[in-house]
């Protein structure tokens, strides 16, 4: 039931973009504190990467788009991008007909979590980008059981991941250079996981 044809997938990414570059200054002065504020100009130049390999490539198929997004981010310098472009690798791998459902989005952020996880050894709680990833995974499979459409899946993918972000200020961070300032990180949101629910909440399917 629904779905998102390649008109609604590229805007989605657009719709991200925008909203990421609205949110960029605030973002990396997260990155600032806890890290070495990098990751705002880190994700901005993969973005823009992304918009150019779009419009020179002109997919025809969802999947298509998010392998470009992921192409565009493999090739960023910082742990993020490279950690993002595997993560979009997993929904562009997903999907290869002219709608990408539900179902095959919950599988390919699935997979693609799997992948981060497998690479970058965060667990949820090290206060990574996977404190936002893995609540999204659970919310989309409980949405396909629930025979949602897109938009209301991952309305609630938006929603755990928020909450999954939300809760790693109060953590102190076990993965990446926030945790090589200990303590100083608690207090402090983590970057990468508001950008995971940035991402599911620009989607209007
Ligand atoms: P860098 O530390 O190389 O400057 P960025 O600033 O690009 O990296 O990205 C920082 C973000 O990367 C963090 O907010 C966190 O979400 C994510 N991150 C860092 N290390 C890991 C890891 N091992 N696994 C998953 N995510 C990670
Ligand atoms: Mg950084
Ligand atoms: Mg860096």
């Amino acid at each position: 039931p629904g779905g998102l044809d390649v008109v609604g997938a590229w805007a989605w990414v657009e719709a991200f973009h925008r909203r990421f570059s609205a949110d960029a200054a605030e973002l990396g002065e997260l990155d600032r504190r806890a890290g070495d504020g990098d990751f705002g100009n880190n994700i901005l130049a993969a973005l823009r990467r992304v918009r150019a390999r779009l419009e020179q490539t002109q997919p025809t198929t969802p999947g298509a788009v998010f392998l470009g997004v992921s192409h565009g981010f493999l090739n960023t310098g910082g742990t993020s991008g490279p950690l993002f472009g595997l993560w979009f690798r997993g929904i562009g791998r997903a999907t290869d007909g002219p709608v990408l459902t539900l179902a095959q989005l919950a599988a390919g952020v699935d997979a693609g979590t799997a992948t981060v996880q497998r690479l970058g050894k965060a667990r949820p709680g090290d206060k990574t980008m996977v404190d936002a990833m893995v609540p999204a995974v659970g919310a989309l499979a409980a949405a396909v059981a629930d025979g949602l459409d897109l938009a209301d899946g991952v309305a609630l993918a938006a929603e755990a991941a928020r909450g999954g972000a939300l809760a790693t200020e109060a953590l102190r961070a076990r993965r990446g250079r926030a945790s090589y300032v200990g303590d100083v990180a608690r207090g402090v949101l983590d970057p990468g996981a508001l950008t995971v629910a940035l991402f599911f909440d620009s989607c209007h399917g």
